[in-house]
């Protein structure tokens, strides 16, 4: 299996990188969209990031908001329209508590874009699960419990959830298809003991790949590091066991599970990934990235509830510059890595170029 989990994607699209500086005319179709299509949830997991009062994401989240049908509809018709290649679908909330995820779903499997959900895994059943395990690219649930009630207390959620996802995901990878079936495995301080068991379980079922990610606690980095510190040496012997362990199948696990070794401070004044990846959220306005979703002050590139998504792409291209991350991004940031390679390349002495 090639990685699954790189920095170097968007490598493959020089036009798109060539396109981004503010000095350059043309504005390009972003290459991937999240879509957060409802913030309505069906579990409360404690570390939810849109909800913990201390991480500023989320902090102007409407928590019923959600796309109209029509509207959604109008948006995919955009996207397959100006160039898109991947819809993903998130949270805010729920994407499978979407009423409308399954007519979304199913219009973008006539088109030629690719699409993916996160997904807590509850609702993954019947035709929805059908539609994704034949023409989804991958589906990624996120787990946090080992057992029936340490899931249970960590989500809120009454008991058998646990069974009931395991079971929709053992009989997702029975549907047959090409869907990667991921899993997102958050550790914190009381599954850190579970983490081998939980990718043996997640391996027998037929996953095809697991994320393991440390829990966000804190936006102060230190306060992060100080959290993991007591059991971060038990986690990364759990992996890298599995990891050998495993090493022969066709099960790739993801170390993501590290100490923020850096600060949350940014040392450029553009965000670069805010044109290949951004965010259109439940309340319609259009976000840089996961990072800011929900953030009205910081973190709102423009709204398209009263236009269409391709025209206000294409309106103008100032707004993809009024985020400035050294002021506004001194928090966590996905795209950070991707961030700092695209600036080296665009910033490569052109004169020089050719003395690789
Ligand atoms: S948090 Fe990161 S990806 Fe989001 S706008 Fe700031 S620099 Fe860009």
């Amino acid at each position: 299996m090639n990685n699954l989990y790189t920095f170097m994607k968007v490598f493959h699209f020089k036009d798109k990188i060539d396109s981004l500086p503010e000095f350059v005319d043309s504005i390009l179709a972003p290459i991937h969209i999240r879509i957060k299509p409802t913030n309505v949830c069906n579990h409360n997991c404690w570390y939810c990031a849109y909800k913990a009062d201390n991480l500023h994401l989320g902090k102007d989240m409407q928590k019923n908001s959600f796309i109209p049908r029509e509207k959604m509809f109008e948006i995919i018709d955009d996207l397959v329209e100006i160039g898109v290649k991947a819809v993903s679908f998130s949270g805010g909330g729920e994407p499978f508590c979407y009423p409308y995820l399954l007519d979304a779903v199913k219009r973008l499997s006539k088109s030629f874009i690719k699409f993916a959900s996160l997904t807590n895994g509850s609702k993954l059943e019947g035709e929805i699960a059908e539609m994704f395990s034949q023409y989804g690219t991958w589906l990624r649930i996120s787990i946090d419990g080992w057992d029936d009630d340490s899931y249970s207390a960590y989500r809120g959620v009454s008991k058998n959830e646990f069974n009931k996802v395991i079971k929709n995901m053992e009989n997702f990878k029975k549907l047959g298809g090409d869907c990667y079936l991921g899993v997102s495995l958050i550790v914190d301080n009381k599954n850190y003991p579970y983490v081998y068991e939980l990718l043996v379980k997640f391996k027998d079922i037929g996953v095809d790949s697991v994320k393991v990610s440390a829990c966000i606690v804190s936006e102060d980095v230190l306060e992060n590091n100080r959290y993991h510190k007591p059991f971060f040496d038990k986690v990364k012997e759990q992996i890298y066991k599995a990891k050998k362990d495993f090493k022969e199948q066709k099960f790739e696990i993801f170390d993501a599970y590290h100490e923020l070794s850096e600060k949350f401070q940014k040392d450029y004044n553009w965000c670069p990934y805010l044109q290949t990846l951004p965010v259109i959220g439940a309340d319609l306005n259009i976000y840089p990235c996961q990072d800011k979703a929900y953030d009205l002050e910081t973190g709102l590139i423009g709204s398209i509830k009263d236009r269409r998504f391709k025209d206000f792409w294409f309106s103008d291209k100032d707004k993809f510059f009024k985020i400035n991350p050294m002021k506004h991004c001194n928090h966590h940031c996905v795209a950070n890595m991707k961030n700092k390679l695209i600036l080296d390349y665009l910033n490569t002495d052109e004169k020089h170029l050719d003395f690789v």
